[in-house]
């Protein structure tokens, strides 16, 4: 019911196709693409001040589900847009639904293992409110587009060309991009009505974000290669509906991923959501012998009914083939004057292994979107813009290595259960090479169908049985692959909320122990520069601003409106007093400056006369927070000597800090150190002292 509606209002947002004259001829910021990256990305835009025009060449929002897992990260973004993070949380399965990963011959087959993904072997993943103000999500992509699209509305984004406004952000549906021109000063967009040739609009503008997908049409006319594995699974998706399927599993099994091992077929269940009956079953495809045509409805409710054992209803809604790649573009600035810049999909295709693709894009959002507000405000040089590709390239790198790594941890069940998916890669890639020319296709289809059942016979209930000791020795192996967690998992803490970065936007920091710290897998709370603030439950005591009674984290003191960089300092007589230091540079600074003196509650009795006429003296000029729990935000981060400020961009990160006492040299190290972020002072190699 509830999806129908989510849908419903999107089809009547996107009723019409606007006509070209709606579009606006000049505009700060193109963005190609209408999928979750794009939209998150005008979002972010909006609410900073900048105008964008999104472009999406689909006439409506895709209904087939494919993202689903929302990392602690993006959802910590997503918090702070109007409550979208509240509204996932809230329109999201309930946890028992989905926190478990299955392994079984059929539903109601040998069940070989079963993982339990939030307290996987006894640790605890469901952090929030202790490492994180949220949790993470299972909400499906296609479900999470038209939220996004209202909350977009709601950050002041247009869906009515009609009612467009002068320096308004909108979403044009309906529109593809043709075609690019880029300069040293500026990008030349074609766009037109999709699949028209009839009319045209040229619309010019400083920046063109490509957010078009794994396909990226911009990536391609920029002549970006990709660099990695190409092509290391074909799949055909089917997403259908099931009542009896759903209740069948809320009643025995509930849980996210089924890995049915089925003499007649091999395939992932994907549970979208267990209370709509929502599911996907992701098969291997072998084209050219299959084509998505031969996934009739008939076929798929045969296969499917045959992978379950069960007699279900099958309502199959869409068949989608998609291929599944781990690579990375080599550069994420193209053009003369890197005026073109890649995001998402469009930069970093991974396996879905892990979950990281949506989320890296998203976060790809976040990165960029305070810079080209800083850059097209004139409140950083534009060179601040390399830095997106700086830092975002690395942890692309870095998520489609472990997305890899994790692919090769599912492979391993089957693998282990003698059905090796290099061999069926090996028999489809021969019988290409050899017979593929000569045989007719269905014959080819029938040589390829006869060798994988053989295969797929390992998993026969004849030879999975107890009496059996090949069969024995194979079960046994992979209970231990699952109970090592050396199967394909789905959440890795340290890389969702402690990903670094080292060169950028920030003056870096060497610490040995700090590094090997973040070298584990497990998260670990970090203040070095690069790493995502931690959060820890606050309250505010004074200063706040209109919207500060939702104060209740960290990293709520960064406002997504708000284009400002946190300065947060310990309540000291040196923390106090580089705050006036940087209250000061804030009166000079284009970009603003917010102080945050964070308290605790045992203020150094020595220091409290200096403390009370600082306090005075600035009183309504800085914020001032207090733990929520008997919690010390200090050591938490692992910081041991006292009198460390940070410095904190907007996007969440560590830009700086520094463990010296103020002194008289500290209000130019400040400067320094914050010109060196945003670019103003390149030649500055300012190498901060490490702090333990
Ligand atoms: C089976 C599967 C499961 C997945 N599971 C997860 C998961 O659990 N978690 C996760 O984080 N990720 C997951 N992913 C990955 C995730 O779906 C993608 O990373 C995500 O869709 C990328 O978003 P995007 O906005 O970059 O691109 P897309 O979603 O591909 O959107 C690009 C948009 O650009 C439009 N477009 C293209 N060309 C043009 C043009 N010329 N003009 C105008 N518009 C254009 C397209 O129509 C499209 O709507 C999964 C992927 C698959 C296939």
């Amino acid at each position: 019911m509830r999806r129908a509606r989510d849908l419903a209002v999107c089809s009547r947002i996107f009723s019409t196709i606007p006509s070209v004259d709606a579009i606006p001829s000049e505009i700060p910021v193109v963005i190609v693409g209408g999928g979750p990256v794009g939209i998150t990305l005008s979002i972010l835009l909006s609410k900073l001040g900048v105008q964008s025009l999104l472009v999406e060449k689909r006439c409506k929002l895709p209904d087939h589900p494919q993202a689903h897992f929302i990392n602690n990260r993006t959802m910590e973004i997503f918090r702070r847009l109007d409550g979208l993070g509240s509204k996932i949380e809230a329109l999201q399965p309930p946890l028992d639904h989905w926190r478990r990963f299955t392994y079984c011959t059929a539903l109601d087959g040998l069940v070989l293992g079963v993982v339990d993904h939030i307290h996987p072997k006894g640790k605890h993943y469901f952090f929030a409110f202790f490492f994180v103000p949220t949790n993470v999500a299972h909400f499906s992509q296609h479900r999470l587009l038209p939220i996004l699209v209202e909350n977009a509305t709601k950050s002041g984004v247009s869906l009515d060309p009609i009612s467009l406004q002068p320096n308004q952000s909108s979403i044009f549906m309906g529109y593809q991009c043709d075609s690019i021109r880029s300069s040293l000063d500026k990008v030349v967009a074609t766009l037109r009505p999709t699949g028209s040739t009839a009319s045209e609009k040229i619309v010019t503008c400083q920046y063109l974000v490509a957010a078009d997908g794994a396909g990226s049409g911009v990536r391609k006319s920029m002549g970006v290669t990709l660099q990695g594995q190409h092509n290391l699974q074909q799949l055909i998706s089917v997403h259908f509906i099931s009542e009896k399927l759903s209740k069948y599993l809320v009643d025995n099994r509930p849980g996210m991923l089924f890995f049915v091992f089925n003499p007649s077929a091999i395939a992932v269940i994907v549970a979208h959501d267990l209370r709509l009956g929502e599911f996907v079953a992701q098969m291997p495809f072998y084209p050219p012998q299959q084509n998505a045509d031969d996934f009739t409805e008939s076929e798929c409710q045969k296969t499917i009914r045959q992978l379950l054992s069960l007699d279900i209803d099958v309502e199959v809604k869409s068949v989608k083939p998609w291929v599944m790649h781990a690579e990375v573009a080599e550069k994420c600035l193209c053009g003369e004057g890197g005026r073109v810049i890649l995001a998402g999909d469009a930069a970093h295709r991974f396996p879905p292994a892990g979950g990281f693709g949506m989320n890296t894009g998203i976060q790809d959002a976040h990165n960029l979107a305070w810079k080209l507000a800083a850059v097209l405000n004139s409140m950083a040089p534009p060179t601040l813009l390399e830095t997106y590709e700086t830092e975002r390239r690395p942890i692309a790198e870095a998520n489609t290595a472990l997305s890899v790594e994790n692919f090769k941890a599912a492979m391993s069940i089957p693998s282990a259960l003698g059905l090796d998916p290099s061999y069926a890669r090996m028999v489809h890639e021969t019988i290409n090479s050899t017979v593929g020319s000569i045989l007719p296709k269905s014959l080819q289809s029938q040589v390829l169908d006869g060798i994988f059942s053989v295969g797929r016979a390992q998993v026969a209930s004849v030879f999975l049985n107890r009496y059996n000791p090949v069969a024995q020795a194979r079960i046994s192996h992979v209970k231990k692959i699952l109970e090592q967690g050396k199967s394909l998992q789905l959440q890795f803490p340290a890389e969702d909320l402690l990903f670094r970065y080292t060169n950028g936007a920030l003056v870096p920091e060497d610490n040995v122990e700090e590094s090997s710290r973040e070298r584990q897998r497990e998260y670990v709370p970090l203040s070095v520069p690069g790493v995502r603030l931690p959060h820890m439950k606050i309250k505010v005591l004074h200063g706040g601003s209109p919207g500060s009674e939702d104060i209740s984290s960290t990293l709520d003191l960064i406002h997504p409106s708000r284009l400002e960089f946190l300065f947060l300092v310990e309540c000291s007589a040196s923390g106090l007093n580089w705050a006036e230091d940087a209250l000061q540079l804030s009166k000079s600074s284009p970009f603003p400056l917010r102080v945050v003196v964070l308290s605790d509650q045992t203020a150094r009795d020595a220091e409290a006369d200096f403390v009370g006429s600082w306090k005075e003296r600035n009183a309504g000029a800085y914020t001032e927070v207090v733990a929520a729990d008997k919690c010390n935000w200090w050591e938490l981060c692992g910081v041991s000597q006292p009198g460390i400020v940070i410095l904190v961009r907007p996007d969440d990160h560590i830009a700086w800090r520094s463990s010296k006492q103020h002194g008289s040299k500290s209000f130019e190290e400040l400067r320094l150190a914050f010109d060196s972020v945003l670019g103003w002072n390149e030649k500055l190699q300012l190498k901060s002292a490490g702090c333990k």
